[in-house]
């Protein structure tokens, strides 16, 4: 078949990639550069999700933690596992019983493919591990792994096995249009060349992240899914740790991970809604909020001016009400005639989705 990906972001190189496997010829449409949006913006961790155990989304949980020991397995140079120790402080934060069953589920679903199974350490030993740890409440730290990556290599390294396995890639080239009947409309002609307007192909995957809805409402198409979009801010800030720490915001609970991060310290996550014409940058008032929160942990005090850099990407949530850090991280993939379209996902889960595309692309042969 003649298959059209819209969008190259992971979730779009790896839908062209595993159609391209199956043998299928895959045009493959970014208006950017591929892996510049969402995907070279995320928190880099390769992960289950420890807490979406909390909202009950188990099998999202298992399914990231088997995808974690495949990426891991395929591109050890850019994706390695990670340790991260969750600190326990008295009087704050979540009960120790509640961690405890949270981490032994978490390992449990693993099973086989799991990295290290958690454990305690005692005060002594993290302050002597993680030297700079306010020590005031602090009585000790669990200790579990998941993986870390750096986002943009990897995915250019899927893109590489993409084009490898005869994906052709269509770099600054925005698709204007697509049409229930397979027609599809660019900014430009593909391949620089004078092409018949519309081009005509079998199938269409709209795998546009979070414009995936826009892509559709500009070609006259309803979707039975509404997006929703919660913005993430990150910090960079000068330092060395030894391993991550996944800590409690002192304000709300929300947990947020400060991780080592290509010789530099990473601070992030917030969480804000995000109207899609706005642009997707770290706010002051997200930087303060992820200052307060490495100030709460660590006795060296950072202010506004140590942030070397600061970056944001927008999470295509399938819309639910309430508290976005409850919200479902599962896809959803929805046809319209010939146009597969792709609504949420994650980057750890993103072969998954690229087979069930494959498999969608392939139900209407
Ligand atoms: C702050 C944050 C932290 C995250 N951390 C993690 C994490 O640690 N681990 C994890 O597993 N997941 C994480 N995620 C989720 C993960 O990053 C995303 O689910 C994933 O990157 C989405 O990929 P995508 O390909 O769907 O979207 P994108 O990467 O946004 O790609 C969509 C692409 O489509 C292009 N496009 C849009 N419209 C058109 C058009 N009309 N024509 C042509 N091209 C178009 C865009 O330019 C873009 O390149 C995080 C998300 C955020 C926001």
């Amino acid at each position: 078949m003649k298959v059209a990906v819209v969008g190259a972001g992971i979730n779009g190189v790896m839908s062209a990639w595993s159609l391209a496997r199956r043998g299928h010829a895959v045009d493959l449409f970014e208006r950017n550069d591929p892996i510049s949006a969402t995907s070279s913006a995320s928190t880099k961790l390769l992960h289950g999700g420890l807490r979406y155990l909390e909202t009950g989304h188990v099998s999202l949980v298992r399914e990231g933690l088997s995808e974690r020991a495949w990426w891991i397995a395929q591109a050890p140079q850019i994706a390695h596992p990670i340790e991260l120790l969750l600190p326990v402080a008295r009087g704050r934060g979540r009960p120790v019983w509640m961690i405890r069953i949270g981490l032994l589920a978490y390992d449990l679903l693993a099973g086989r493919r799991g990295l290290h199974r958690h454990r305690w350490e005692g005060r002594e030993r993290v302050l002597e591990r993680m030297p700079g740890l306010r020590s005031d409440a602090l009585r000790g730290a669990f200790s579990f792994w998941d993986g870390q990556m750096d986002d943009a290599a990897l995915g250019r390294w899927a893109l590489q096995r993409a084009c490898d396995a005869g994906v052709t890639l269509h770099t600054h080239n925005e698709v204007l249009q697509v049409g229930e009947d397979g027609s599809l409309h660019t900014a430009v002609p593909a391949g620089g060349r004078a092409a018949p307007s519309p081009l005509r192909y079998d199938a269409i995957c709209n795998v546009a992240g979070p414009w995936a809805q826009r892509l559709l409402e500009s070609s006259g198409l309803r979707s039975r899914h509404v997006l929703r979009l919660v913005r993430g801010s990150h910090l960079l800030v000068e330092g060395e740790l030894a391993c991550g720490l996944l800590v409690q915001a002192p304000s709300d609970d929300r947990v947020v991970f400060i991780l080592p991060y290509l010789g530099r310290i990473l601070i992030g996550t917030t969480e804000v809604e995000q109207a899609l014409d706005a642009p997707i940058e770290c706010s002051e008032s997200e930087r303060d909020y992820l200052l307060e929160v490495w100030n709460a942990t660590f006795e060296r005090r950072l202010e506004a001016r140590d942030v070397r850099e600061t970056f944001a990407g927008a999470r295509p949530l399938i819309a639910e009400p309430g508290d976005p850090s409850a919200n479902t991280r599962e896809h959803a993939i929805e046809r319209h005639g010939r146009v597969v379209s792709v609504f949420g996902g994650k980057w750890t889960t993103s072969r998954v989705l690229g087979e069930q595309v494959a498999d969608e692309v392939e139900r209407q042969r």
